[in-house]
């Protein structure tokens, strides 16, 4: 392995993904590396991927970021959850809610109760015990930590943001945490023979930039992990058969709601993301089943607002890149791999690879072992996130296009499928080390989706008819009396 000092990080390409990692390595190893980012505006950035999950406010805070300056800069606004319409069967609607769903008990879940209730005959929806849901469908939004007067957690929030506008902004941040930017096409990539690393990178203005060590953050194609290293990507289309989608930006139209939707369509799902300014709109659909004609019309037909841009295509390949280090390339961002944005997963991806690479950063050269470690940890990582979205798929009851019967025929992976066996089973699910989403969030989309389980665990029994009936009662007094007192979402928005 390459055992020289790394002083220097080169980092291909300016989108989201370039410059979250030029901001943290600056912001930590700034001290002892010098960092270059290299874009060009001619070839432009995604310029998609404007809904988060919660973590991110973690990354904005480790970045020593106001929230209220970002909101600003970002024409942010705040996500609760995301609303899945249409996807258990048509008409059908449920929320991946952020947060907490009940009280936590020792030992038993609060969903083995709701379920028990169900059998009980005990009417309530498992979203009337959602603090989140509450706020979210009344368009409501507040700091709220905890549920008044009770150590039960309070709101949990994401954000929907421009993702041109974000990375501007952390633009101006590394630059002045000391980052060197150079415009320019890198027209080619010269690699080591000996070695098999990537020595230097020349410019179309035929400057030659050296590294030690280089981010792919180039966008699908992967310029240094693939094109020139030609390191494999594994293909998971057979799992999730979308492979195209058409973005759109639309006038914003009424309250701006705290929540993103997801609706289904006949051979895929459509979002809408509302933003201060706007609202992001667009198809994700498989183009075996549905053309760019078809699905144009899908998506011109069900937008609210008046279009502001033409329907901008992205093909894409859900999969990922056989080992996101290779050699002295690590690829972040879509270089990586790509996972449809169902669950806003690809912006938390970049930054737990910056994280890792910061964790695993090897100052005094290259070392194969922290490499592997670094690769088996994403591997670990995306496979649960895909095994998380497949989820969705799987588990749908539609009958009314060959797409969606396709999906519930189709084989899965075998991690997904024990999850699914033990909550039909039991009613129990668990969340897996290293997986990004908790057991509520699975339990909101199992239940979400109509698995029902066979089980319940036998903790459940030991609250009565009677008992669980005070509990709900009392729960839903607390959430209300919390989401009464919170501001409108348009209030909270116009105060920052
Ligand atoms: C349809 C769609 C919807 C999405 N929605 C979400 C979402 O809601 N939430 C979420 O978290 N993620 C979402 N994503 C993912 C998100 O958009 C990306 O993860 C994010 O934008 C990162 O992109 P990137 O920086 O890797 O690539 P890009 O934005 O493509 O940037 C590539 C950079 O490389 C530069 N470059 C390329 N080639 C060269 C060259 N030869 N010379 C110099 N520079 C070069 C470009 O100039 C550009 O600066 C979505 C993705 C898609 C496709």
């Amino acid at each position: 392995m390459n055992k020289a000092k790394i002083s220097n990080v080169v980092i291909v390409g300016g989108g989201t993904a370039g410059w979250i990692s030029a901001a943290l390595l600056a912001k930590t190893l700034g001290n002892t590396v010098n960092i270059t980012l290299i874009e060009s505006d001619k070839i432009g950035i995604v310029g998609v991927g404007e809904a988060t999950i919660p973590p991110m406010i973690n990354f904005n805070n480790a970045l020593g970021i106001d929230e209220r300056d970002f909101l600003k800069a970002t024409k942010a606004t705040i996500k609760l959850g995301i609303q899945f319409e249409n996807w258990k069967e048509q008409g059908s609607s449920y929320m991946h809610a952020f947060g907490g769903v009940g009280k936590n008990f020792a030992f038993c879940d609060f969903h083995h109760y709701w379920l028990k209730s169900q059998e009980l005959g005990i009417a309530s929806d498992f979203w009337d015990f959602s603090v989140n849901y509450q706020a979210a469908i009344q368009g409501k939004f507040g700091k709220l930590t905890n549920l008044e007067g009770t150590n039960i957690p309070g709101i949990t929030h994401a954000y929907h943001f421009d993702a041109g506008l974000y990375a501007k902004f952390l633009r101006q941040y590394s630059e002045s945490a000391g980052v060197k930017r150079i415009e320019g096409i890198i027209e080619h990539v010269a690699v080591n023979e000996s070695s098999g690393h990537v020595d230097s990178l020349t410019l179309d203005s035929q400057q030659v930039i050296t590294g030690d060590i280089f981010i792919d953050c180039s966008g699908m194609k992967g310029l240094l992990i693939e094109k020139a290293l030609n390191t494999g990507y594994e293909d998971w289309s057979h799992w999730l058969p979308c492979d195209r989608a058409m973005a759109m930006p639309t006038t914003s139209t009424g309250t701006i709601k705290p929540f993103t939707r997801s609706i289904a369509h006949e051979a895929g799902w459509q979002w809408q993301i509302p933003l201060q300014h706007r609202t992001g709109n667009g198809i994700v659909y498989a183009s075996r089943y549905l053309d760019d004609e078809s699905a144009k019309k899908i998506l011109m037909n069900n937008i609210e607002g008046e279009p502001l841009a033409e329907p901008k295509i992205i093909p894409f390949k859900t999969g990922r890149r056989r080992k996101q280090w290779h050699k002295n390339v690590v690829a972040i961002g879509l270089s990586s791999g790509f996972l449809e944005p169902l669950e806003s997963t690809s912006i938390h991806l970049i930054q737990t690879a910056v994280i890792r690479l910061i964790k695993h950063f090897p100052h005094q050269g290259i070392k194969q072992e922290e490499v592997d470690e670094f690769n088996r940890q994403s591997k670990n990582e995306i496979e649960k996130i895909r095994d998380f979205i497949i989820l969705h798929y799987k588990l749908n009851q539609r009958d009314d296009s060959p797409f969606w019967r396709e999906c519930q025929r189709m084989d899965i992976p075998e991690t997904l499928a024990q999850k699914m066996a033990l909550f039909k089973s039991s009613g129990k699910v668990f969340r897996d080390y290293e997986d990004l989403f908790t057991e509520i969030a699975w339990q909101q989309v199992m239940i979400g989706q109509g698995l029902v389980p066979g089980d319940v665990h036998p903790l459940s029994n030991m609250l009565s008819k009677d008992q669980l009936e005070d509990l709900y009662e009392n729960l839903r007094i607390l959430i209300k009396r919390s989401v009464d007192k919170l501001p409108s979402h348009e209030e909270f928005l116009s105060n920052i």
